[in-house]
C-alpha cells in the first residue's frame, strides 16, 4: 500500500487563513443576522480593481495572442527579456543596485518562490526564521523534512532557529549566535505580519553576517513599494556584499493589485555560490527550467504597463489609498488608547490586545460583540501572541467603520 511523505504529516493544523475562514463560517451560520455585517480587516488581499494602463496592456496582448502573426506559445522559462530589463532598469539600477537581467527569474508570484527557493539548499541547511513570520518559510521547510519535531505546546519546531521580533528590539531580529550555525536566514521587511522596517545599516549588519559566517538570506521584499520613508532601503542589492549572500523575492501583488493574475520574480546573483563554488543561479535556473513553464505573456505584458509612467503613476495613487487606510487605523486606534505598531511604512497594523487578552480570544471577542475581524497574532508564531494584525486593503468604509466600531467597546 502506498504512503503520504510523512514530513507532510508532521504540519499542524490549518493554514492559518483557513483557520480563521472557518471560524468566520462558524459565526456566521450561527448568527445569519450578523454575518452580513462583519468588517474584514484579516486576509492580505488587494480590493482595488487593476490600474487602467495595466488593463489596456492586459487587453493587446490578448489581441496579439488572437492573431498567427503575433500569437506566443510557451514563454521562456525564466520570463520575457522585455520585462526582466525593465525590472532591473526600473527596481535595481534606479536605485544604484546591482542586479542584471539573467538574474531575474520570472514567477507566478512570491508565495510560489518563498516556497520553493528552499529545494536548491541541502536537506540539512539550517533555516532561521523571524518570530511572528510568514507562514509559508517554515511550512515549505517542514514539507521537506527540515524542521526537526513540532512542539504543539510551543509551536516551535526544534530544528529552527527563531528570531523574536518583539516591542523591545522594534520588531526586527537580532543575529543568531554564532553557534547556531544556520544556513538559510529567512528576512522580510517591510514586515508581514507586525509592518516593521529595517534601516541600511541593520540590513548591511546582517549582509555581513551572512558574509562572514557562509549563511544566504531570502529577502522577501514583497511590500517594497510601501515604503515612505527615503533613507529605507528598498532592496537588499542597496548594501555592500549581498550579491555574494542573498536571494531577493518581489511580488506585484501588493504594489499593482496582482493577487488574482499573479506575477512575481526572484533574483539569484551570478555570484551566489555554495561552499564547492556550485552556482545558486544556474541552480534555480535549473529547477525553473524542470517544474516552471514560465508566467502567462499576457501577465508579463501587464508586468510591463506597472512600469509605465502611466503605471507607476496609477499604482502609486493605489498605495497611497491603501497607506490613508492604514493612518485612519492607526491612528483612530492610538487615539482610542490602544498600543498600535506599523502602518507607517506597511499596510499592516499591528495592534497589542487590551491587557489579559491573547490573540485568539481577542480575535473572538472582536467578532462577537462588533464583527470585525482580523488575523491572530499568534498565528505567525509565538511572538505574535498577544497582538492582532489589521490591514490596510479594505475600501475605506471598512477601514473607518472597523475603528468605529473598535472605539465603541
Ligand atoms: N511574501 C509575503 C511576506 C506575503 O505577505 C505574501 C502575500 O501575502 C507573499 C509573499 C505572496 O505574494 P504573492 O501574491 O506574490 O504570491
Amino acid at each position: 500500500m502506498f504512503k503520504a511523505n510523512d514530513n507532510y504529516l508532521k504540519l499542524p493544523g490549518n493554514y492559518l487563513f483557513s483557520d480563521i475562514a472557518g471560524r468566520i463560517e462558524a459565526y456566521g451560520a450561527a448568527h445569519p443576522d450578523k454575518a452580513a455585517n462583519i468588517v474584514r480587516l484579516g486576509i492580505g488581499d488587494v480590493t482595488q480593481p487593476l490600474a487602467p494602463s495595466i488593463v489596456k496592456a492586459l487587453h493587446e496582448a490578448v489581441d496579439e495572442m488572437g492573431t498567427a502573426a503575433s500569437f506566443r506559445g510557451y514563454a521562456p522559462d525564466l520570463g520575457y527579456d522585455f520585462l526582466r530589463e525593465t525590472i532591473v532598469h526600473n527596481d535595481f539600477e534606479s536605485r544604484g543596485a546591482e542586479v542584471y537581467a539573467d538574474e531575474v527569474f520570472v514567477s507566478d508570484g512570491a508565495k510560489s518562490d518563498c516556497g520553493n527557493i528552499q529545494e536548491i539548499f541541502s536537506a540539512d541547511a539550517r533555516i532561521a526564521v523571524c518570530d511572528p513570520v510568514y507562514p509559508v518559510y517554515v511550512d515549505s521547510n517542514v514539507m521537506a523534512g527540515r524542521t526537526g519535531a513540532y512542539d504543539a505546546k510551543t509551536g516551535l519546531w526544534s530544528s529552527v532557529v527563531y528570531m523574536p521580533c518583539v516591542k523591545e528590539n522594534g520588531f526586527t531580529p537580532e543575529l543568531p549566535g554564532l553557534d547556531e550555525d544556520v544556513a538559510l536566514i529567512y528576512l522580510c521587511f517591510p514586515n508581514n505580519p507586525t509592518g516593521a522596517t529595517i534601516s541600511q545599516a541593520q540590513l548591511q549588519a546582517w549582509v555581513d553576517y551572512a558574509n562572514e559566517h557562509g549563511a544566504v538570506i531570502i529577502y522577501d521584499a514583497a511590500y517594497e513599494a510601501y515604503i515612505s520613508d527615503p533613507a529605507l532601503p528598498h532592496s537588499i542589492y542597496e548594501c555592500d556584499g549581498a550579491r555574494t549572500c542573498a536571494i531577493e523575492i518581489r511580488s506585484f501583488s501588493k504594489n499593482a493589485g496582482f493577487t488574482g493574475t499573479r506575477l512575481g520574480y526572484t533574483v539569484v546573483p551570478r555570484d551566489l555560490k555554495d561552499a564547492n563554488g556550485v552556482s545558486m543561479r544556474d541552480l534555480w535556473a535549473r529547477r525553473h527550467g524542470t517544474k516552471f513553464n514560465g508566467a502567462p505573456y499576457i501577465v508579463q505584458r501587464a508586468g510591463q504597463a506597472v512600469y509605465s509612467e502611466q503605471g507607476k503613476r496609477e499604482t502609486r495613487e493605489q498605495i497611497l489609498f491603501y497607506m490613508e487606510n492604514a493612518r485612519i487605523i492607526r491612528e483612530g486606534l492610538a487615539e482610542a488608547g490602544y498600543t498600535v505598531f506599523g502602518g507607517v511604512n506597511a499596510p499592516y497594523i499591528w495592534l497589542a490586545t487590551p491587557e489579559g487578552m491573547g490573540s485568539w480570544q481577542f480575535f473572538d471577542h472582536l467578532l462577537d460583540t462588533i464583527q470585525v475581524v482580523g488575523t491572530p497574532g499568534a498565528g505567525f508564531g509565538p511572538s505574535g501572541e498577544g497582538y492582532l494584525r489589521l490591514t490596510a486593503f479594505g475600501s475605506r468604509e471598512s477601514a473607518t467603520e472597523a475603528v468605529r466600531r473598535i472605539r465603541t467597546m
